[in-house]
């Protein structure tokens, strides 16, 4: 099976409406990969805004957070309803961001991927270690261990709807990438994790991203490694130009 190529953009806190709204417009006027997806995964208040703006079929929107309930007293958060509704049609879950400064579980992200699920929004979610971590060698075990806490919570036909983003927190916004073997031997264990769990078919048909510091100058060699479909881009997202010449990297 052919795995979809997606180069997704992690705007994070930044951006005004406008500012988004002109970014965008300039992303869509480079001539990107049509066979790549492409997700702006943009603040919740611009997405609405750039919805409206007419672009190429192969660029969607997505959302950096939902909450698991659909409606009701929870002053601050966003429904999928919400997401859905302003034409988004993915949605981060697990930024380490999110679990680091927010104290999301690996079991309540189980549960945000759930809902993402059952209103048809594509999670796009995130595991990586810490640098600690990474240096004791335990990194490996413990990215699985996340994917199975949080996975316990989803049928087989929900994990392969599931993007997947492994993100090590020692390479995001640091300018430290992990090297292109040292993110091959995670997307090789994740997906070998798939496998067992879910079968070879549903395993092969999850697209596995990369994320931390890519940019036009790595994107090529981390994209051509055979289990890595892909980046999630923080940074080198805010400038249309880098962040086009990511997406033309596969
Ligand atoms: C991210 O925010 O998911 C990310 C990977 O950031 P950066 O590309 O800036 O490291």
């Amino acid at each position: 099976m052919k795995r979809k190529n997606i180069a997704a953009a992690n705007w994070k806190m930044n951006t005004t409406v406008q500012e988004g709204v002109a970014l965008m417009t300039e992303l869509c006027a480079h001539d990107l990969d049509r066979d790549a997806q492409v997700v702006v995964c943009a603040p919740a208040t611009h997405l609405y805004s750039l919805g409206q703006l007419s672009t190429p079929d192969h660029v969607a929107t997505g959302g950096q957070n939902i909450y698991t309930k659909d409606s009701g007293a929870y002053t601050g958060e966003i429904s999928c309803p919400m997401l859905l509704s302003t034409g988004a049609t993915y949605a981060v879950v697990g930024h380490s961001e999110r679990r680091a400064y927010f104290a999301e579980t690996d079991e309540f992200l189980g549960q945000k991927a759930k809902a993402a699920l059952s209103h048809g929004l594509t999670p796009i979610f995130c595991c990586g270690e810490g640098l600690e971590i990474r240096k004791a060698g335990n990194h490996v075990a413990h990215v699985m261990n996340q994917l199975k806490a949080s996975f316990a919570l989803l049928t087989k036909e929900e994990v392969a709807k599931l993007v997947i983003a492994y993100e090590p927190i020692w390479a995001i916004g640091t300018g430290e990438t992990a090297s292109p073997e040292q993110a091959q031997e995670m997307h090789a264990a994740i997906r070998t994790f798939l496998t067992q769990a879910y079968g070879e078919e549903i395993a092969q048909g999850i697209s596995i991203l990369y994320g931390g510091s890519v940019k036009p100058a790595n994107a090529k060699e981390i994209f051509g490694q055979p289990d890595v479909d892909g980046g999630l881009v923080g940074g080198a997202s805010l400038k249309a130009d880098s962040f086009a010449a990511i997406v033309n990297s596969f």
